[in-house]
């Protein structure tokens, strides 16, 4: 768990049990999670949590930059831990699920965009929407 330390000692964030447990919990989801759906899990390890700390302590880890926020325009934030790996989302149109998916197409097209625009890129964005195989009923 050194490194969940080092990542507070990074952002500068004071770690406390509940903060810390927030951020496991967006670990070792495969899915970027909203915040009910982090206080779900957060429930089954303190039973006592309520909503409106999960909330708070979002907010706050989002502010000192641990967490991303994600609009995917329905009105509720995703939140993601924010690493330094680069990864693309993948969203399901039915469930609302964002899935992260590795390996970017990008940069090629970067260069093409640079030698167009004489930008200096700092990033990009890229998401994909479809069907995830539950919605499709395949599961
Ligand atoms: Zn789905
Ligand atoms: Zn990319």
């Amino acid at each position: 768990m050194n490194d969940i330390k080092d990542f507070f000692a990074a952002s500068g964030c004071k770690m406390t049990k509940q903060r810390k447990a927030i951020l496991e919990i967006l670990m070792d989801s495969r899915t970027c999670l909203s915040a009910e759906e982090i206080f779900i899990k957060a429930k089954n390890i303190n039973p006592n949590i309520c909503l409106t700390t999960v909330y708070r302590t979002i907010e706050l880890l989002a502010s000192y930059r641990m967490l991303n926020k994600i609009d995917i325009g329905d009105n509720k934030y995703r939140y993601e831990i924010n690493s330094n790996t680069h990864y693309h989302h993948i969203i399901c149109m039915g469930c609302k699920k964002m899935f992260k998916v590795q390996g970017c197409p990008v940069p090629d097209f970067e260069s093409s965009i640079r030698a167009q625009t004489k930008f200096k890129i700092i990033g990009h964005r890229l998401e994909v929407y479809g069907y995830c195989p539950e919605c499709q009923g395949t599961v």
